[in-house]
């Protein structure tokens, strides 16, 4: 059985079909990514996933259990939602925010004790943002706030991480930090984790599969060598794009061709 299953599912804002009838199934352990070009649905099928958009049809199951049927509390402490936009003005330290990720294990009216603590320093100290505990989150650059919304999901030791483009508007470095991040997460710590993101190549360096949305549809569902392909990602996001071998990994290279290389190139070699 896998861990989740999303079956039929569609959704909607207002009337307007934004997903429709999905069905993927996502194991244990899985590194799983969502691409597809702006405006497929894939940030609205990722909160459909935190419980925080509502089904219009069809159903998702977390462990065999309808996700409408965990309790807010429960949802919490079985996944946890790294967002895509975070707010700076929030007006807590690092060290605060990274401790509502104890929030779901806490009693009614509880404060966190030594333990909950411990845990925000361990999680801190794994996504290298200890030495900025005592910052506000206003005072950070784009690339530490993304790390303490990571560290706050740690925090909450959810098996399941869903992130919405944790590396749009990284620097190479940063970027290669929050996935090695999710990697050793993973590994450590058994989670799946489920990733929107717009970078194919990252995509296909880190992702055991991938669900390439269009127009809220599936347009396939696969390993990255079955689904990064130059048809089905010329096809879907409209462009020309040069699929070949990363010749350090053996994994697809995805490289963007210009319009102008595209018509004179394409006909005289008939591979892109
Ligand atoms: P993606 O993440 O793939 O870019 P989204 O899930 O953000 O796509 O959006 C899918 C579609 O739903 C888009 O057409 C977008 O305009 C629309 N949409 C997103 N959020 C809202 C909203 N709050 N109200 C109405 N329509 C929305």
């Amino acid at each position: 059985m896998s861990l989740i299953e999303i079956r039929g599912v569609s959704l909607q804002y207002d009337s307007l079909p934004v997903i429709k009838n999905v069905s993927v199934e996502v194991e244990q352990g899985e590194f799983f990514v969502i691409i597809g070009p702006n405006g497929a649905g894939k940030t609205t099928l990722l909160k459909a996933l935190a419980g925080l958009h509502p089904l219009f049809a069809g159903e998702i199951q977390i462990r065999q259990r309808l996700i409408g049927d965990y309790s807010r509390k429960e949802l919490a402490r079985t996944l946890a939602l790294v967002p895509q936009q975070i707010n700076a003005d929030f007006p807590f330290t690092v060290v605060e925010t990274v401790l509502m990720g104890r929030y779901p294990h806490l009693g009614l009216l509880a404060v966190e004790g030594k333990k909950d603590l411990q845990l925000a320093e361990q999680a801190m100290e794994f996504t290298e943002i200890a030495h900025l505990a005592g910052r506000r989150l206003g005072q950070l650059s784009g690339g530490e706030r993304q790390r303490v919304i990571i560290a706050r999901a740690v925090c909450q030791q959810s098996k399941i991480l869903l992130l919405d483009e944790p590396t749009a508007s990284l620097d190479p470095a940063h970027q290669l930090r929050i996935m090695d991040l999710m990697e050793r997460l993973r590994h450590r710590e058994e989670i799946t984790i489920i990733m929107v993101s717009h970078d194919l190549n990252l995509a296909s360096t880190y992702a055991d599969r991938l669900l390439l949305l269009k127009d809220g549809a599936v347009e396939k569902i696969g390993t990255p060598r079955q689904v990064l392909t130059r048809e089905l990602l010329s096809q879907s996001y409209g462009c020309t794009l040069l699929v070949d071998e990363n010749p350090l990994l053996g994994t697809p290279r995805v490289s963007l061709v210009s319009e102008k290389v595209a018509s004179t190139i394409s006909n005289e070699q008939g591979h892109l």
